[in-house]
Order: structure tokens, then sequence, then C-alpha cells
């Protein structure tokens, strides 16, 4: 509470995996707003009860994020693995039956002039599946870890210089007031917790220090700005 935290984002790999995920997120939800950011193919029923009556009882909102990279198992499971559409829209399924408004976030790996066509896709498979007011965040696809390797990341051109940031609104960025408490430490941010330099301490204490944006993924921030903010419904 000294740090006048606002918000509460659990991530992963996937978050429901430890078992005192529940507990975590009912004790959070008397502090302030929640959000996972899941898979959507891990949790039990019994357990989505347990969080629709913490929520239903705290003066704060708990949101769901699935990852879920195609319209259909043809277009995300060369992505996400084999069969991880239809457990994903299961979970999702689940979700809005017990009263969530999941956001369904997906990384833009189609030309961008697609865009219109795969997002009306992605509506249309929501509201066959029963999610009458589907929520939708099309993620930039950072050049990170297996992008990386199909990509070959970014140029060392495409970097965020300081010229760059003269004017530009900082607190787009979620490094600029949030930290990521992870089990080695401290670290900047999410998108760059495998870095070598990104964890900045032990304590958010010692971690409450800028961070030059060196890396490639920094000028995808840039570019795009609000990339783990939660979207309003559709
Ligand atoms: S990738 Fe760079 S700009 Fe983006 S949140 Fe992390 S440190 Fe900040």
């Amino acid at each position: 509470m000294a740090w006048g935290v606002k918000e509460y984002y659990f991530t992963g790999g996937e978050p429901f995996l430890n078992p005192d995920l529940v507990p975590m997120l009912e004790a959070t939800l008397k502090y302030g707003p929640a959000t996972v950011l899941t898979n959507g193919t891990v949790w039990k029923p019994a357990w989505l009860q347990r969080l629709q009556a913490a929520e239903a009882a705290s003066l704060y909102s708990l949101e769901f994020r699935v990852s879920i990279d195609g319209f259909s198992p043809e277009t995300n499971d060369p992505i996400r693995g084999e069969g991880t559409f239809c457990r994903a829209l299961e979970g999702i399924v689940k979700l809005v039956e017990h009263g969530f408004l999941p956001i369904i976030t997906a990384a833009r790996t189609w030309p961008e002039e697609q865009e219109p066509h795969v997002v009306g896709e992605f509506v249309r498979m929501l509201h066959d599946a029963g999610y009458r007011r589907p929520r939708l965040k099309i993620l930039p696809l950072l050049r990170l870890g297996a992008e990386e390797q199909r990509t070959c990341g970014y140029l060392d051109s495409e970097r965020v210089t300081p010229e760059m940031m003269d004017g530009y609104d900082r607190s787009q960025l979620i490094c600029e007031h949030s930290r990521t408490v992870t089990d080695r430490g401290v670290a900047v941010c999410p998108i760059l917790i495998e870095s070598h330099d990104a964890l900045l301490g032990q304590s958010l204490a010692e971690a409450a220090k800028p961070y030059p944006l060196q890396h490639g993924a920094c000028f995808t921030c840039y570019q795009y700005g609000a990339i783990c903010a939660n979207p309003s419904a559709r």
C-alpha cells in the first residue's frame, strides 16, 4: 500500500498452475482491481465460482485476459500448439457462463491490411460461441523469443533515441509506472523478463529507478504504446 499500487496483474507462464492463485486473487481484491493473463485451459469450475463470489464481494473488478492468436484452429494452433484453440475457447465460454467478460488478446501475425477482416472473424467466432459482448485486444508482435528466431529480431536501427522521447507521453509505457515481481526479483516489465538487465533489484524500493529504453522491444512499445493496458468492452 505504501507504493500506492492502483492495480495488480498476474501472469506466467500460466498463473493458474500455481495452486495458490485463487486465494491470492481473493486477497488482492481487498486492495484493488486484478487482472489475470491466462491461456484459459487449466481452471476448474469451482475456482471460477470462488472468484465470481470474491469479485461480487469486492469494490474492485477481476479481469481475465485470454491469449488466443487466431479465430480458428487453423489460424491459432500452428502458433500456440495443437488443440489449444478449442481448449482456450472452452475456457472463454466457462468465464462468460460465470459472468465475466474476458479480454481476448491476439498477437498480430497477419498483414495490417487484413486487420478489419481478422477482427471481424474473431468477433463472429466469439459471438457464435455465446460471448455476446466480446472484448478484443490486438497486440503488436514483439520480436522476442521464438519470434526472434523466426524474424531475426530487431535491427540495430530499431531503438528508441533520446530525441524520440521529446514530447512523448511516457505514461503510455508500463515501465514508467509499474514493476513486475518475480521469484527471481523485481523486473522492469513483463516483456523483458528474460533479458539480462531486466532485474532491477530484490524489492520494489530497489527497483524504483529509471530504466534506459535500450531494447528492440522498447521500440515496439514506443510505436504502439499501452501494450498491456486493458481495453474497454466493444
Ligand atoms: S519493453 Fe522497454 S518500453 Fe516496453 S515496458 Fe519494457 S522497458 Fe518499457
